[in-house]
């Protein structure tokens, strides 16, 4: 067993180290308060393949493995987890989606030109009252000659408003429930189809969250994204990588909140001596930096068991459970250790905690991932998200 990165994946993730430095955390805080989308950044990640990471270079990617897109979302969330949060839901829910069930024609029409970073993606599943009951998609599709006409809403959908090409779900015969969900490609101009109110967040203020809005929406036939009533199976199967970012996602965070911790403890100086010297700020680094260590075997387990082609939906789940929830920890204990600091915007730490909040709750909840892992184990695989 090898733990060890190779010498590509060393560099892959010292280059993105490089950029998210000079490229993001200089402006992390600012586009935090202004809750600002660098679109910006997005054209420059598309110009060094991140965009489309482990898509296929006949389709615009950069033919990497899971393994180097955790690499890529954990180095990218270390400096701006909303930047993170944008590029992940981009790479694999609306590319992942289409790179899954898409023909040959979508993919080389819609994913090519996301891969590439030349247009950016939504995927959107959430409606108000369907959330962690997914296959409760309120929004409806119904076939009207050569097209299909939309009609609802989504809510809370990352890359919501400055998406060029979003991958939907819509109900296309009620009567089956979860197996009457279907996905649909519609792209940003479409009649009937607009981008809804600007979410104001907790923290990934930088990530755009939004909602779609379908009224009369027509889209051509051929917009069908896999096969009718397939929506909510693929969607299972998309999250599953999904989660390892997620699990990714929250491991930049936690990093980044173990980092300023021990840069802190080490400056900062009572009772005559460096707050280090303190055996109850070591227990914490120590706990901190044992946490991440652990999620990210799991978060890498999940990923190497993807690219080895084997089942993986329960440790996507646990690497995501886990990363998440040590995520908010490591970040609580950050602030702690900063002490009043902490609390205050001057320091990075307090938007590692509200950032890392998101982890426990988008693509699936902590909740729903217990469902999941307890599911799997006891042989009651179901359709839950
Ligand atoms: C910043 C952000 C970005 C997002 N981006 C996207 C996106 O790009 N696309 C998209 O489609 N969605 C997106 N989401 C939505 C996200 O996936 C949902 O918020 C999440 O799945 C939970 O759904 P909900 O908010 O409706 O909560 P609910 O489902 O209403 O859950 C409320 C609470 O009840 C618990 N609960 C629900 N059902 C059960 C159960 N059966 N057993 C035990 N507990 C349960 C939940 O765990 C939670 O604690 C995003 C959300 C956020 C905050």
């Amino acid at each position: 067993m090898d733990f060890s990165l190779s010498e590509e994946q060393q560099l892959l993730k010292k280059t993105v180290r490089e950029f998210a430095e000079s490229e993001l955390s200089p402006h992390a805080r600012e586009w935090d308060e202004k809750q600002e989308f660098p679109r910006e950044v997005f054209t420059k990640l598309g110009e060094l393949g991140l965009m489309g990471v482990v898509w296929p270079h006949e389709y615009g990617g950069s033919g990497m493995s899971t393994l180097d897109y955790a690499i890529v979302i954990e180095e990218l969330a270390r400096a701006d987890a909303g930047v993170a949060l944008s590029v992940a839901a981009h790479n694999s829910l609306s590319s992942g989606h289409i790179f899954l069930a898409g023909t040959e024609e979508q993919k080389k029409k819609y994913l090519t030109p996301l891969a590439r970073g030349e247009k950016i993606g939504c995927w959107g599943l959430t409606e108000n009252s369907a959330g962690s009951d997914a296959g409760g998609t309120r929004t409806t599709a119904v076939r009207a000659g050569p097209s299909w006409v939309l009609n609802g809403s989504k809510t809370l959908i990352t890359n919501g408003r400055i998406a060029d090409t979003a991958v939907v779900m819509a109900s296309t015969d009620k009567s089956k429930g979860k197996k009457g969900v279907s996905a649909f490609i519609v792209e940003r101009g479409t009649a009937g189809f607009r981008p809804g109110k600007k979410e104001d967040k907790l923290g990934v203020r930088s990530s755009d969250t939004s909602e779609l809005i379908f009224e009369d929406c027509r889209i051509p036939a051929e917009n069908l994204l896999g096969r009718e009533g397939y929506g909510f199976i693929d969607t299972l199967r998309i999250l599953d990588r999904g989660r390892i970012g997620i699990a990714a996602f929250s491991l930049g965070i936690a990093q980044a909140s173990l980092e300023a911790s021990l840069k802190y403890a080490r400056d900062r100086r009572q009772f005559g001596h460096p707050i280090a010297d303190f055996q109850a700020i070591q227990f914490k680094i120590a706990d901190m930096a044992t946490k991440i260590d652990s999620a990210r075997l799991l978060t890498w387990r999940a990923a190497w068991l993807r690219d080895s082609g084997k089942e993986h939906t329960t440790e996507s789940s646990m690497a995501k459970l886990f990363a998440s929830e040590i995520s908010v920890e490591v970040a609580m204990e950050g602030v702690q250790i900063h002490g009043g600091y902490g609390y205050l915007k001057e320091y990075p730490v307090e938007r590692y905690l509200r950032d890392s909040k998101l982890g426990t709750i988008g693509e699936g909840t902590s909740e729903v991932q217990r469902l999941v892992i307890a599911r799997e184990l006891l042989g009651l695989r179901g359709m839950v998200r």
